[in-house]
């Protein structure tokens, strides 16, 4: 198990548009199987290959439900609908909560660590955490989006991030 350092906003890495991945090789499954220990080891539902400081479009997302992990390679929306307005929180920003509207359904297209394309349909919470990540990918940060930020008072109730 290697947790990795997160990378903490302001970075440069953080704003970037990442490469895409071509080579499906081991080297990708042990940063993918790092890119999870370190999103388990900070409590994050998500984490971003730019986020440990690698510039490339890999994500993983594990929101702890029926879902399990959901790797990201290369991923593109395909399509979006709906609207709904959630807190989200980012381990480039520690502490830091604010409310973000985003479509409510997503539809991704993506790549696996072995380089297999499949597609995935998601709702609610766990789209708005693929859709954090994909955000990542292209240098865009949450912060960009927030409406509203969340108050001291309100921080209590708030456990995770993305
Ligand atoms: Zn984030």
């Amino acid at each position: 198990m290697t947790v990795r350092a997160i990378v903490t906003y302001p970075a440069e890495i953080l704003e970037q548009e990442c490469e895409l991945v071509t080579v499906f090789d081991k080297k990708l499954v042990k940063l993918l199987n790092d890119m999870y220990d370190t999103m388990i080891e900070f409590d994050g539902v998500g984490l971003a290959a730019p986020q440990i400081g690698i510039n490339k479009q890999i994500a993983v997302v594990d929101i702890d439900d029926e879902s399990g992990t959901i790797e990201l390679i290369n991923p593109e929306i395909l399509e979006t609908s709906g609207e709904d307005l959630g807190v989200e929180g980012c381990l480039s920003f520690p502490g830091l909560y604010g409310e973000v509207t985003r479509p409510y359904y997503v539809k991704v297209k993506a790549q696996d660590r072995k380089g297999r394309p499949f597609v995935i349909e998601a709702e609610d919470y766990l789209a708005r955490a693929i859709q954090h990540e994909i955000d990542h990918l292209h240098g865009i940060l949450f912060t960009s989006k927030v409406s509203r930020y969340l108050k001291e008072e309100e921080l209590e109730e708030v456990e995770q991030n993305d």
